[in-house]
């Protein structure tokens, strides 16, 4: 079928496109068996597939060799095809048309259009700007796949396609660990592909900050490192925009003594917001990141939970704390930021919430830009918003402070059903639209807090920001396919499984733990409701009571206190087995992307190591047990044979956590740089947080991770335990055999 037939069907189409509420069970693509996320707008199928080989070329018109050479990279390194055509055979055109999609009334999303038209020997790419020809070009990449017959074929079709959103924000949250130069650009490549043009990155220390480089963590990005990165970006239609924790949220400045006074209060936590040294210390640190960031527009400027707004007593000499003036301080702060980016011409997206109240929004200025609009805000909220002219931004967390894997699957989440978080971030801007909200983009946040790998948040990037550029579709199951498709291949045996196998065993992980009063952290300045005295709690396992030389006779306190866990660990140690085999299959059949599949790899070794914690431990309770009784039965040799293998099983515990651990940071530092380095004979200043207690804070490296475990003292436990035997065996002349102590290195 020729490109001009074609083009008037689906002109026709167009014409007939009913627009849904809710999504088919299939797109057209997908029943065709393409995958395309996010799901173009309009899609007109021709009936047969296109043959994609090594005899097409490509031809570049005016402004598209940037795209022209993405397109022949990705080509290459997706799907091991190079365009070495020559001239009068099968031809890629690229072209530039900015009349290409009409109908879209702001510039911001008409730019991003594009029309794609795959005829045989043919196919045409025109975007209405550079940036809608890039997103073309994506679409060509991801629905190339191959047929059984192994021909990579694409379908005959008109692609008419655009944003129902402008800027499709994901949150990179770098707080707690630092990318190597390499894994930034792969994220931004894959971010890319999946038509995702903003990146909101929360730098806090991993800048080398020149107006005040105290405040960078050693190791930290330079001036120019940042400036490639943007660059980079840039050419592929992201934005990173700069997002700094500031007034709150500061402890990663205020920990230093050189910044000691200005706190607020005395709390590391907060930045005193009446102090003008406090105020420009920010502008500066803001100031570096404009730096960091040529080119780019916007500036995310936090404003994050700043409970405490107005609380010391310079501040109350100005005007007492109450919830009307904390409120006032926030509006202060937010208009004087907004005045100051827009001299340097970046518009400004902060955090707009409490505790602002919403009798105050008439005060902020027009075209500031609200980043957290969620459904769940009041409609008056949203139509004080619309009135002064606030932008709104739909939000979404796809990690909040789950630990090792976010909930986006349905799961038991802490004792109840959870839906997931896809499920609930899919409707998000149909919900905020019908409060009233005008929402020009969407932000996936992916928080930092408890330290997960950047591989466990791309689905819900690509997902929420594909539901932002086509509302109406796909399902979530149908995202999920198309993600696992275009991420992985499709060669995989069942990647969704092994993402809801580690979902389970994280949240097995995550509930399985008791939680004691710290013992870590004390108490805090206080929390979101205030400032009071604030218990903090760790996670543990209370081991095995031990026995004494004396008296072999100990209670089963982990089995009985522990009894539940114990019996779905016997469960999940049967998943889990299932998942490290699932795993291990398709990371010889996947095409691309192995590099995440040993991320989830090392975090069902680490499942499995906890399960094995509960099941040896109880197995280790029962031989001191049998202990026991054959010393009170008489029986020494036989007391300490039993002594023995309780203490032989917790050392196999031990040499196969530590087994487990070295893969662990193995596998996460190939991405990212060892937490907390020293560098150049600079060494990291840890300094815990006065309100937050972040999961990843708890250690100063990697090592939050198995901070529960270690906080178990497990090897004193075996010490305290052989010392017992030593004694009991010479109390009662037994020889003592076989007692192994763990094979640890340092
Ligand atoms: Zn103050």
């Amino acid at each position: 079928m020729s490109i001009a037939r074609f083009l008037l069907t689906a002109l026709l189409a167009g014409l007939l496109l009913v627009p849904a509420d809710s999504p088919a069970q299939l797109t057209a693509l997908r029943q065709r068996g393409y995958s395309l996320l996010p799901s173009p707008q309009r899609v007109e199928l021709g009936d047969t597939d296109i043959a994609l080989d090594g005899s097409w070329s490509i031809a570049a018109g005016p402004g598209c060799d940037f795209a022209a050479g993405w397109l022949r990279e990705k080509a290459k390194e997706i799907h091991r095809l190079e365009f070495i055509g020559v001239s009068g055979g099968p031809k890629i055109e690229l072209r530039i048309d900015p009349g290409a999609v009409k109908g879209i009334d702001d510039l911001g999303r008409s730019k991003q259009a594009y029309r794609l038209a795959i005829g045989s020997g043919r196919i045409e790419i025109t975007g209405n700007s550079s940036q809608g020809l890039f997103y073309g070009a994506a679409s060509l990449i991801q629905l190339a796949r191959h047929a059984p017959d192994g021909r990579l074929i694409v379908p005959a079709a008109v692609i008419t396609d655009w944003p129902e959103l402008e800027l499709r924000f994901i949150h990179w949250d770098t707080k707690h660990h630092q990318l190597r130069p390499e894994a930034v650009r792969r994220l931004v490549d894959w971010l890319a592909l999946f038509k995702i043009n903003f990146i909101g990155l929360e730098i806090e220390d991993k800048y080398e900050f020149p107006r005040h480089p105290v405040i960078c963590a050693p190791g930290a990005y330079t001036k120019a490192e940042m400036q490639e990165f943007t660059r980079y970006a840039l050419d592929r239609h992201i934005q990173i925009v700069p997002q700094v924790q500031a007034p709150a949220h500061f402890s990663y400045v205020l920990k230093h003594p050189q910044f000691a006074h200005l706190k607020s209060d005395g709390s590391n936590y907060q930045a005193c917001m009446c102090d003008e040294e406090a105020i420009q210390l920010i502008l500066d640190i803001y100031q570096d990141m404009i730096d960091a960031t040529p080119g780019v527009e916007y500036f995310h400027a936090s404003t994050d939970e700043i409970y405490y707004a107005g609380i010391c007593d310079k501040c109350q000499k100005i005007r007492p704390y109450n919830d009307i003036n904390r409120s006032q301080w926030w509006v202060d702060y937010v208009n004087r930021v907004h005045a100051w980016m827009a001299e340097r011409g970046r518009k400004m997206l902060c955090w707009v919430e409490y505790p602002l109240l919403g009798q105050d929004i008439h005060q902020l200025p027009a075209g500031l830009i609200d980043a957290i609009t969620v459904p769940d805000r009041a409609p008056e909220w949203i139509a004080e918003q619309n009135k002064g002219g606030i932008g709104q931004i739909a939000y979404t967390s796809i990690q909040g402070e789950e630990l090792l894997f976010p909930n986006l699957f349905p799961v038991e989440y802490r004792g109840s059903y959870s839906s997931g978080r896809l499920e609930e971030s899919r409707s998000i801007v149909s919900r905020i639209r019908a409060r009233g909200g005008r929402p020009i983009g969407s932000f996936c946040a992916a928080w930092d807090d408890s330290g997960l790998h950047e591989e466990t948040f791309m689905l819900g990037w690509a997902a929420f920001s594909a539901w932002a550029w086509n509302t109406r579709e796909p399902t979530v199951e149908q995202a999920t396919a198309d993600f696992m498709d275009v991420y992985y291949g499709r060669s995989g045996s069942d990647v969704v499984s092994i993402y809801r196998l580690v979902e389970e065993g994280a949240r097995f992980f995550e509930d399985g733990w008791e939680e004691v009063q710290s013992k870590e952290r004390g108490v805090t300045y206080g929390n979101s409701r205030g400032k009071f005295p604030y218990h903090l709690t760790d996670y543990l396992l209370q081991p095995p009571a031990l026995p004494s030389p004396e008296s072999l006779a100990v209670k089963a306190t982990f089995s009985e206190r522990y009894a539940d866990r114990i019996v779905r660990a016997g469960r999940m140690r049967v998943q889990i087995d299932r998942l490290i085999d699932l795993i291990n299959r398709d990371i010889g059949s996947v095409e691309r992307n192995r590099y995440s599949l040993e991320v989830l790899l090392s975090l069902a070794w680490l499942e499995r190591h906890f399960i094995n914690t509960l099941v040896e431990l109880e197995a280790a309770e029962k031989s001191l047990a049998a202990a026991g009784e054959a010393d009170k039965g008489g029986k020494p040799a036989e007391a300490v044979a039993n002594l023995v293998e309780a203490g032989n099983t917790v050392s196999e515990l031990l040499e196969e956590r530590q087994w487990m651990w070295k893969e662990v940071v193995k596998v996460w530092e190939v991405s990212r740089y060892p937490k907390n380095r020293s560098v150049g004979g600079r060494d990291f200043l840890w300094v815990m947080d006065d309100v937050k207690d972040h999961f990843a804070d708890r250690r100063q490296g990697l090592e939050y991770m198995i901070a529960p475990f270690q906080r178990m003292e497990l090897e004193k436990w075996h010490k305290s335990l052989a010392d017992c035997i030593g004694q009991y065996a010479a109390k009662h002349g037994v020889a003592v055999q076989g007692l192994e102590a763990p094979r640890l290195e340092d």
